[in-house]
């Protein structure tokens, strides 16, 4: 089987990005073949090896992606000889859901655990009033920029997630809720850009194998210059978030290190290349730190820095985080006001619900611990 692995999935070169860069490394526990995260090129490469015919591949490939499926029994119009071949030579996933939480509003939190036992979180959030249901998942484990006021970025950079590790996240929630994700926000640990070929390749898997369309996945950054230049090139150019947080240099050198490496000028001239290339506004997100960033004199200074820039708003009050005592949340007449200065800008401005608090899956509180 290793041969074959060697064989197949290393060596097909005329797939492209999508097929080269699935690695199948140390297969799980055993010699067999990871189904998930092999697209429908993928799986057709392997029914060729195997002598089977083509469209068993699609059927594989629609029990896995668009049915759920937990095990090849239930693949019941695959004829019993292959999926016995199935059983012996290849299984769905080495990715466990390590515990589930369920908050109030109905948000949804998974600590998944991943084949070299570290862990990451996704969340599902429902909206009441949209049919939307929204996946927020993880780039990285953990995360290496040190924003003050986020869980994550207080525990460092453990590793990279894979492609698969990624898209798995999407799928744990499909196969555990029976529901269908609709749209995907890279929101949860990690940075995306720090991690961008595994992400655009997460990307392309979510795009064509769940079909999830492109303007339904928004990749949220905080700022990684070169990056932005780079997606605006890319085929498939998911909408793009930047967590501002702070309307100067100065202010926002205080509580984000990116500040010093890309400051805000260079930011606002790549997010200027990224609208005027791909015709797509980018979303600022802002977060309201009581007494701190929720001034007016901030809003002010805002309203400036969007003018001349294709963008909407989205102000997020800061979620509290342990061992962030110097930043308390913002007043809820601050956050009205600060909302009503911009709008007076004519900018489309939103405040996010605060989604699962209660169970500590809200912005910023996501470490990849088991204690929440
Ligand atoms: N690393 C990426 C993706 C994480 S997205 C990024 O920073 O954009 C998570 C969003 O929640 C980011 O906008 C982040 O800045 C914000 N956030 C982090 N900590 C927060 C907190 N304590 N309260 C509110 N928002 C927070
Ligand atoms: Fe990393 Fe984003 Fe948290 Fe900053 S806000 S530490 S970039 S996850």
């Amino acid at each position: 089987m290793e041969d074959f692995n060697e064989k197949k999935f290393t060596v097909v070169k005329n797939h492209t990005a999508q097929a080269g860069s699935i690695k199948q490394e140390e297969p799980f526990a055993t010699n067999k073949i990871r189904l998930s995260g092999l697209d429908l090129a993928r799986l057709e490469d392997l029914m060729e090896v195997w002598g089977e015919k083509k469209f068993r591949a699609s059927q594989i490939s629609s029990w896995l992606y668009t049915k759920n499926a937990k095990n090849f029994d239930e693949m019941t119009d695959i004829k019993k000889e292959l999926r016995e071949k199935l059983k012996d030579e290849a299984y769905i996933s080495d990715v466990t859901i390590k515990k589930k939480q369920i908050s109030a509003d109905g948000t949804l939190k998974y600590l998944l655990e991943y084949k070299d036992k570290n862990t990451a979180e996704c969340v599902l959030m429902r909206f009441d009033n949209r049919a939307n249901l929204t996946a927020c998942v993880s780039s990285q484990i953990g995360c290496a920029m040190g924003c003050k006021f986020c869980a994550t970025g207080q525990r460092g950079i453990i590793r990279n997630l894979e492609p698969y590790e990624i898209l798995e996240q999407i799928l744990t929630i499909q196969r555990d809720t029976g529901l269908k994700v609709t749209n995907v926000v890279f929101m949860g640990q990690g940075e995306p850009f720090n991690n961008y070929n595994n992400m655009m390749e997460a990307i392309r898997l979510i795009n064509s194998c769940l079909m999830i369309g492109i303007r339904r996945i928004t990749v949220s950054t905080c700022g990684i210059v070169p990056k932005i230049y780079d997606i605006s090139e890319e085929d498939l150019v998911p909408t793009l978030a930047i967590s501002l947080h702070a309307p100067n240099s100065g202010l926002r050198s205080q509580i984000m290190p990116v500040e010093k490496r890309y400051n805000i000028e260079d930011l606002k001239k790549a997010l200027k290349f990224y609208t005027e290339k791909t015709g797509k506004r980018v979303t600022l997100e802002y977060v309201l730190i009581g007494k701190l960033t929720d001034t007016r004199k901030c809003a002010m200074e805002l309203a400036h820095f969007m003018k001349d820039l294709k963008c909407n708003v989205n102000l997020i009050p800061y979620n509290p985080v342990n061992g962030a005592l110097e930043f308390k949340k913002p007043d809820k007449k601050d956050v009205m006001k600060f909302k009503f200065i911009l709008e007076a800008s004519g900018k489309k401005v939103t405040v996010r619900l605060e989604r699962g608090a209660d169970i500590d899956a809200a912005c910023g509180q996501l470490r990849g611990r088991d204690c929440g």
